[in-house]
């Protein structure tokens, strides 16, 4: 084998010696846990003596964690070291209700930014490459993440950060640009903007890799970054409650992301009963730290679905690896009694060629029956094509939704650009039936 590895002890560890140190690191773990004022009530609550965790094994008589525990404890209650000894916070506004906050010691954005470096070089990032980080620094971990992880390694960083797509690619034709960070509806809109100046990124532009992430997205956008920037595309995943990204992130074979075992245990569960899942089913992600010193957390309900994909990647390393977030399980939704993704549309909807880049579900209540709109932006030379052919395309669309959804939906043709737009995270959902 002849893995290139920025840790290659780590990234290489048998599997043995990786469950013996995982073991080690949560046993330490707990210890430090027990003394947060959070741990220490939830252990005495719940009759937890720490002297009864002696082995890996044991993982599953702690209890979880949740984010709503980290709203009730909000600010300083997971804390276990002085305020002297922490250099960074971060928090998460909550779009549902009250922020969380997440406390980094100097080590803490350290070993952050180790395995961020482990991540990019992964796929092939070297110094000498010049990486333009096209995501939001600041209170989201995203930014930040990824800049460390270059500048580890080396590569010329340009923080660029959201938005502004003109500049964007001023400053990819000026510095040559070959690595990029980018969220994948970011990246959708960045096809637009790139297709009216005339320019064409892969006879333009030196791309090479990019990184998506921060929101669910289905393969169908992958392959459409792919083929039109002229690049691989991998998959990154992290969340705030864990550093940021580098929490698991996908290696040249692109067959799943490795989820860095060294520093996070995780368990996959079925989000109704909490019991685990065989391996290879979808179930609820569940992360323990294993190298967080600031606010190490135990079994926290990420409220990611996904599963491990089962068996050894060709790459050689131990650490298993995990399918694209299916969705969380909030975005859920239920219309006539099935469960529905939004990512499951987009996947239909990426993978019709006259279909553009944007596109947004509405649910509504009408006469007490629940109706699903599915707007959908379509390409320029669709649209000054004639009604017929958009009659026959609108009856494609909702005939595939239907059926991998199960559901007919209401299919809306809209003109390029027509529906709204954002640099950050976009909405694809709104839901308008209110109970
Ligand atoms: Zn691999």
């Amino acid at each position: 084998m002849n893995t290139e590895c920025w840790n290659p002890e780590r990234e290489l560890i048998t599997r043995d010696k990786l469950e013996a140190l995982q073991e080690k690191l949560f046993l330490e773990t707990v210890q430090r846990a027990s003394r947060s004022p959070f741990y220490r009530k939830k252990f005495e609550e719940t009759g937890i003596s720490i002297k009864d965790i002696k082995s890996l094994s044991d993982i599953t008589k702690l209890p979880f964690t949740t984010k709503q525990d980290l709203r009730d404890w909000y600010p300083y209650g997971f804390l276990t070291v002085e305020k002297e000894k922490l250099v960074r916070l971060h928090v998460s506004s909550g779009t549902t209700g009250q922020a969380t906050a997440v406390f980094y010691t100097r080590k803490d954005i350290e070993s952050w930014a180790e395995l961020m470096a482990r991540c990019m070089y992964m796929t092939g990032a070297r110094p000498g490459d010049v990486f333009q980080n096209m995501t939001g620094y600041g209170l989201f971990t995203g930014g930040l993440g990824f800049h460390y992880g270059a500048e580890k390694i080396g590569l010329l960083t340009i923080p660029s950060g959201a938005g502004n797509s003109k500049r964007q690619i001023q400053l990819m034709r000026d510095f040559g640009t070959n690595v990029i960070h980018i969220i994948p509806s970011y990246a959708l809109r960045l096809m637009d903007v790139l297709n009216e100046m005339g320019i064409n990124p892969r006879e333009s532009l030196d791309l090479r890799i990019g990184y998506l992430g921060a929101e669910p997205y289905s393969e169908e956008v992958r392959q459409r970054v792919q083929e039109f920037y002229g690049i691989k595309a991998f998959n990154s995943y992290g969340l705030s409650e864990m550093n940021g990204p580098g929490v698991a992130f996908e290696c040249t074979y692109q067959q799943g992301m490795h989820l860095w075992e060294d520093a996070y245990i995780m368990e996959i569960v079925d989000q109704h009963t909490l019991e685990p899942v065989p391996e290879g089913t979808l179930g609820e992600l569940v992360l323990t730290t294993l190298s967080r010193e600031g606010m190490p957390l135990i079994r926290y309900r990420t409220k990611d679905l996904t599963r491990i994909i089962p068996g050894q990647c060709p790459c050689g390393r131990p650490h298993r690896r995990i399918d694209r977030i299916q969705g969380r399980s909030d975005d859920m939704f239920i219309i006539k009694g099935v469960n529905i993704f939004p990512v499951q549309v987009e996947q239909v909807l990426m993978s019709i060629p006259e279909v553009g880049t944007n596109y947004r579900i509405i649910l509504k209540k009408e006469r007490e029956i629940d109706q699903m709109i599915v707007q959908v932006e379509v390409t320029d030379k669709v649209f000054v094509e004639d009604m017929r052919h958009l009659q026959r395309l609108q009856k494609k669309i909702a005939s595939e939704l239907r059926s991998e959804l199960l559901v007919t939906p209401i299919v809306e043709l809209v003109e390029p650009n027509a529906l709204p737009r954002s640099n950050g995270k976009v909405q694809r959902l709104i839901d308008m039936r209110c109970n």
